[in-house]
């Protein structure tokens, strides 16, 4: 495996393997890798004769320099991680090479990041968006992988692909979860032992309310009602949001009737467990 830190090196590498006529699979990470990233590394890996893995822990795309400050960060096990899954080239992105000094030029998706993190997070996804466009351009992937995990995020790089016309497929992997349903995350890495018990409650809260759904419940507001009772239900979680929004375009349902003939039916939380912010969501569809 080829560690590189300059995008420079990294475009001459991957411009190598287009030359050579491989297929290049790119999956863009802020680092401390787990099981959820493997995911995408391995589909990545089957589908493409040269993977491209990068790390950076892209500092726009935090509201908060505090949460940016304990964003985990495990270089030597990302690397091992990377080695282990069959990555070719390791691209360790530097912020005086991604956002140097003078840097003033911003990508937004509009309509897809006004909901759900796009409300709570300002200024998140233009930093999702600006530096993934740097990725794209630098890679120039055949396929790039993202994780429904963070399917605000997916839905808003695949049009933003579309959009730009970048020359490349945007895939989507679904979320790996831990035994008790919770999302894998860096960030669960941080939560205190009591925190991480009481955050198997967002996954089970989430299946009640896909459940609900299919039972026939077209209300949205009163599968957000159940979905805010049941989070609720553990002291130690704050909820940021939930709420039941049309997969497609991410906006709540006319008359607030869910529907699920066109994108289905997106169900999607933040939660706070301590100091901690998770989200997950399902989509639910007919
Ligand atoms: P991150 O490093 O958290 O920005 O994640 C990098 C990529 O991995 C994103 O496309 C995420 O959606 C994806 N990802 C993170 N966690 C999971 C998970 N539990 N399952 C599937 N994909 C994930």
């Amino acid at each position: 495996m080829r560690i590189c830190e300059r995008s420079s090196e990294v475009r001459a590498w991957t411009e190598a393997y287009r030359r050579s006529g491989l297929s290049v699979g790119l999956v863009p990470t802020l680092g401390a890798l787990h099981a959820g990233h493997r995911a995408l590394l391995d589909r990545a890996r089957a589908e493409c004769e040269r993977v491209v893995a990068s790390v950076y822990l892209n500092p726009t795309q935090f509201d908060s320099p505090e949460d940016l400050e304990k964003y985990p960060s495990a270089p030597e096990a990302d690397a091992e991680l990377c080695r282990d899954a069959g990555v070719d080239l390791l691209w360790l992105g530097r912020r005086d090479d991604l956002l140097p000094e003078g840097f003033q030029t911003w990508v937004e998706v509009e309509r897809l990041t006004r909901r759900l993190c796009g409300a709570t997070r300002p200024g998140h996804f233009r930093g999702v968006a600006t530096v993934v466009t740097q990725l794209f351009e630098v890679v120039r992937p055949h396929r790039a992988y993202f994780g429904l995990k963070d399917y605000q995020q997916a839905r808003a790089v695949a049009r933003m692909a579309a959009d730009l016309h970048f020359d490349l497929e945007v895939r989507c992997v679904p979320t790996v979860r831990e035994a008790d349903g919770l999302a894998a995350s860096s960030r669960n890495r941080r939560l205190a032992p009591r925190e991480r018990a009481a955050a198997a409650a967002i996954y089970r809260a989430l299946e009640a309310a896909r459940q609900r759904i299919l039972a026939g419940e077209r209300s949205a507001a009163a599968v957000v009602e159940h979905l805010r009772a049941e989070l609720s239900r553990e002291p130690l979680l704050g909820v940021e949001y939930a709420e039941v929004v049309d997969g497609a375009t991410l906006e709540p349902f006319a008359r607030g009737e869910i529907d699920l003939s066109g994108g289905g039916a997106l169900v999607a939380v933040a939660v706070r467990a301590g100091a901690v912010r998770l989200i997950d969501n399902v989509l639910v569809e007919s």
